[in-house]
């Protein structure tokens, strides 16, 4: 067994995990990680968080030390792309030509940002999605300097509320009817809406971006709805596309995401994927799943390590997520989309002291919630979502039951 080579490609949250998760199950074979970055493993979040606010450096944020790579014989290449799979051969091909036999292949490989249309001949657009592009814009993240983000979503409200809080005049751009609608509902979104809106930032929805004006930088953005915002520069968070062109070359079944069963197995024996490319069979929502988190990322990792090593795991994890702005600290569990019911837990206008959370039920079985400074209701709506629990939404509403008793 110890002559055996598992290979995962990607090194954010997914491969990261994978690939020392390996060690834990007992692979006692060679394991190499291949990153395109030349950065040692760091988490992403605090990307448009903490890394973007100056608050954290690179290295305050590395997913794990070097030495655990090399404590644990994981094999980190750095600066490496792969190129190809021969599922045939069983190995990979790098763009420096070389080849690499695997046993097991793990594909970790994320998803890259969409490209705002007609913004490729400025020098002045840009994504968040690695640490360098943080890098890229933070010499002009300065007091007073105008910054239109375009897209309404996590990245372009978290840098909406860093950029704030540095003294930027800052201006958000959204094609859907409000903010956060891919993910929540209207109850959250007027609730962030307000909340930006009241720290100074102007949210416009309903707009597309259709032109772009200026000669080498942006100087104006200009909207279908004819509305036009000056720029010193611009950030555009407008969604991400799952990176398999690696799988669909090498003629594994893919839509949108490269698919994987319940074991996180792609249609080929011997490759696993996990991660932000990866869409898999969810029994709690019963239909086919693509997360972007952090928590899927993680969760689903491990269970594609112990499945390459021997030990059926399926993966049922309960989705979350979390974002911070300004001072609130939102989480969120299960997926709300299809809800016929809600039930608000206190009064989003009292402020970020109270609290609140917004629980989303179907056929009266609670599917997901919503929290704002809400940790208990947060853990008790994971338990809930995890076991389809069915509670009245009166109940869930009445702050006189505590959060921990809400499932009794
Ligand atoms: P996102 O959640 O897909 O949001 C992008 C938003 O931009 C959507 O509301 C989209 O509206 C809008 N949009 C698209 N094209 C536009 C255009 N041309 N003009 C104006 N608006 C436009 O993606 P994201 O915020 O870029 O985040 C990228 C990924 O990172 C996501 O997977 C996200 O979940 C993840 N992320 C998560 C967190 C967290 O969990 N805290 C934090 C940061 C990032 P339509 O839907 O109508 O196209």
């Amino acid at each position: 067994m110890g002559d055996r080579t598992c290979i995962v490609i990607g090194a954010s949250h997914a491969g990261t995990t994978l690939a020392l998760q390996l060690r834990r199950e007992g692979w006692e074979g060679s394991i190499k990680l291949i990153s395109e970055e030349g950065e040692l493993p760091y988490h992403r979040p605090p990307l448009s968080k903490e890394l973007l606010a100056g608050t954290k450096t690179l290295d305050d944020i590395r997913l794990r030390p070097a030495k655990l790579f090399d404590d644990n014989a994981v094999d980190l290449m750095l600066n490496t792309r792969v190129e190809s799979i021969d599922r045939e051969g069983k190995t990979v091909r790098l763009a420096d030509g070389a080849t690499l036999s695997y046993d097991k292949l793990a594909i970790c490989t994320g998803a890259k940002v969409r490209i705002l249309p007609g913004s490729e001949r400025f020098n002045n657009v840009f994504t968040i999605r690695n640490a360098a592009d943080i890098e890229a814009f933070k010499p002009l993240a300065k007091e007073g300097r105008k910054v239109v983000i375009v897209g309404g979503g996590y990245i372009g409200l978290e840098a909406a509320a860093v950029l704030r809080k540095l003294g930027l005049d800052v201006t958000v751009i959204e094609a859907a009817s409000r903010v956060l609608e891919r993910v929540t509902s209207e109850v959250l979104s007027a609730y962030m809406t307000q909340l930006h809106m009241s720290k100074g930032v102007r949210i416009v929805s309903k707009a597309m971006v259709k032109e772009l004006r200026g000669t080498e930088s942006v100087e104006l953005v200009v909207c279908d709805d004819g509305s036009e915002y000056e720029a010193d520069f611009v950030i555009a968070g407008i969604g991400v596309i799952p990176n398999v062109e690696l799988c669909e070359k090498a003629g594994l079944a893919t839509d949108r995401g490269v698919l994987v069963d319940e074991n996180a197995q792609t249609t080929d024996f011997d490759i696993y994927a996990a991660g932000d490319c990866a869409r898999h069979p969810s029994a709690l929502y019963n239909r086919p799943l693509l997360l972007e988190s952090v928590q899927n990322a993680t969760d689903q990792s491990r269970v594609a390590a112990a499945n390459i090593c021997g030990k059926p795991t399926v993966y049922d994890a309960v989705p979350w997520f979390w974002s911070d702005q300004y001072d609130i600290k939102l989480q969120m569990v299960g997926l709300s989309e299809g809800f016929d019911e809600l039930a608000i837990r206190g009064n989003p206008e009292l402020g970020v002291e109270a609290g609140f959370a917004v629980f989303y039920l179907k056929e009266g079985v609670v599917i997901a919630a919503d929290c704002v400074g809400r940790p208990k209701e947060f853990m008790m709506a994971k338990k809930l979502v995890k076991d389809r629990a069915k509670v009245s939404a009166a109940r869930l509403a009445d702050e006189s039951i505590e959060a921990a008793a809400l499932a009794d």
